[in-house]
């Protein structure tokens, strides 16, 4: 399964998988900074 991360440092979206997110926090691979991981499974469009 593929996770949508929106950066909020720099605004721009990358795709993650689950299986690599075993922490509460990512970097983003566009300016570094931390992005919070939502704990929820389930889609979530806007
Ligand atoms: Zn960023």
């Amino acid at each position: 399964m593929l996770l949508k991360f929106q950066c909020l440092s720099c605004g721009k979206t990358f795709i993650v998988e689950d299986l690599e997110v075993d922490e509460s926090e990512l970097s983003c691979p566009h300016c570094q900074q931390e992005v919070p991981v939502p704990e929820c499974d389930e889609d979530e469009e806007e």
